[in-house]
């Protein structure tokens, strides 16, 4: 009898299933199309024994030890909600029902309070890193009721990538708590990529260099502070030479950036929650503004085309730049969770965020054991007021402001890293101008304003 069950076969699941296998446990699986899962148990060598595929929800069912536990990995929406209609009658009322994908936290409250409310035992869990990482350990967020958790946690944990001997496989809380840890994982995910992309471009375009060049200042890069997955595989890209053309193939890649969604969602909840994510916001933004390819055709015929070239080398203080930006775009991501952590009474564990993040996600990167060890000394304080950062930004905030200008004086659009230092010298000026705005809110609409020498709510003369 197999220890666990998976339904969906598709990149992740597969690679979700062989690692569970070669990690020595029984696993039954399930797809939807039959020929996947005979072609997936055909070929899968040496872990063969330890996988049952199954051809029909029945069968599959029967495959797995009660009380059992089953991992969803089929697309998010409603293909999850079809599989728990089909799945629950043929299901003990113990049985453990796991959401793998990259649902919306909100669906994941949904169905973790219709589990509730029937009784049945029901997780939610954010699992990063591809299929690589699903395929050799990838880091997981776990949501939803604890005692669910507990049950799984030594095949999730023994699956996981590691830091060191710790597996990067936690529980954040209850309902949508690991779906929404992992989404701003992704919103993250989305505002490191962007900020890379725009140093790129100001390499590129700015001062001219080729994809080799920029290849060598990645690398570099990577053997630094910034060093991540993310600054690795972009040297990568920038090595690679296109099989077709002979070129370098980031020169033959149409500048139209995808997304499935998680990216937005952080956005949406950000404002919804009033935790400003702005570099993540101008990130999501700048992948829709991306794939408007014909209207900035038109844009340049009109105005001329926007990049120019820099003056002198401004290399270094592109990487001191990115290190600000990335503090500035993760302080941001971990008051997001704060806040969210408040709104939905979830108690989530920002260290151990930072923890599960260091190994086997797309943001893995060196700085976030950094962050773990900030949030645990500072766990009130704004990431950036942490004494390690704080100093690390008087260390790089110079380069950002001078990348941020000199983008915007030669034309090379730098969003994400502009947002990253408003909000960054936003957070460092006592005295602001919002009372402006509180001025014309009162003159429009007679909202009222707080003095600074007074309490209580006053108006100006124009009130009568
Ligand atoms: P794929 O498209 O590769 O596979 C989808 C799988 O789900 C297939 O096995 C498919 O079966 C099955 N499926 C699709 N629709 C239904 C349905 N209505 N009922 C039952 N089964 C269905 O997706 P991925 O493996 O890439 O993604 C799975 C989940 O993991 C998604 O939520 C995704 O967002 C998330 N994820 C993906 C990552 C990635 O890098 N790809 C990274 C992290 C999370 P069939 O063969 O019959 O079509």
């Amino acid at each position: 009898m197999a220890e666990i069950g998976l339904v969906g076969l598709g990149t992740m699941g597969a690679a979700l299933a062989s690692n569970i296998a070669d990690k020595g446990f029984d696993i039954a699986v399930y797809n939807r199309t039959t020929s996947v899962t005979e072609e997936f148990v055909a070929g899968a060598g040496d872990l063969a024994p330890k996988l049952t595929g199954t051809g029909t929800l029945e069968e599959f069912v029967a495959a797995i030890d009660r009380p059992r536990a089953i991992i969803l990995m089929v697309p998010a929406g409603e293909a999850v909600d079809a599989m728990i209609a089909q799945l629950r009658p043929l299901l003990d009322d113990d049985d453990l029902l796991i959401d793998a994908g990259n649902a919306n936290f909100h669906d994941t409250r949904r169905r973790a309070a219709e589990a509730k409310a029937q009784g049945v035992p029901f997780l939610g869990i954010g699992v990063s890193g591809g299929e690589e990482g699903a395929r050799h350990g990838p880091s997981i967020m776990g949501g939803g009721a604890k005692s669910g958790w507990d049950r799984v946690a030594h095949i999730l944990t023994a699956i996981a990538a590691r830091f060191g001997d710790t597996p990067c496989a936690t529980w954040m809380g209850e309902d949508g708590a690991g779906h929404f840890v992992k989404t701003v994982h992704n919103g993250i995910e989305y505002a490191d990529m962007q900020m890379i992309a725009e140093v790129y471009g100001i390499m590129r375009d700015g001062l001219g260099m080729d994809a080799g060049a920029i290849a060598g200042v990645f690398r570099r890069w990577n053997a630094g502070p910034l060093a991540s997955y993310l600054i690795e595989i972009s040297g990568k890209v920038a090595a690679t030479t296109d099989a077709k053309s002979g070129k370098p193939l980031l020169d033959v890649i149409l500048d139209s950036a995808g997304q499935k969604g998680t990216g937005r969602w952080t956005a949406i909840e950000a404002l919804h929650l009033a935790a400003p994510a702005t570099a993540i916001e101008a990130a999501v933004a700048a992948r829709n503004l991306s794939s408007r390819l014909e209207e900035r055709k038109t844009g340049e015929a009109i105005f001329g085309a926007a990049p120019q070239k820099v003056d002198g080398d401004i290399v270094d203080d592109l990487e001191q730049a990115l290190l600000a930006g990335k503090i500035a775009c993760y302080a941001q991501g971990f008051g997001l969770l704060a806040a969210a952590s408040g709104q939905f009474g979830w108690d989530l564990p920002l260290p151990g965020i930072a923890r599960v993040w260091r190994a086997g996600c797309i943001i893995r990167s060196a700085m976030l054991d950094d962050m773990a060890t900030a949030l645990t000394e500072t766990p009130d304080e704004n990431l950036m007021f942490a004494p390690f950062f704080a100093q690390r930004l008087k260390d790089s905030h110079g380069a950002l402001r001078k990348v941020v200008s000199t983008a915007a004086l030669t034309g090379n659009p730098a969003p994400a890293l502009g947002a990253a230092l408003a909000y960054f010298d936003t957070m460092r000026t006592a005295r602001g101008t919002a009372n402006m705005i509180q001025g014309q809110r009162d003159f429009f609409g007679l909202h009222g304003f707080q003095r600074l020498d007074a309490t209580g709510a006053h108006h100006g003369p124009w009130a009568g």
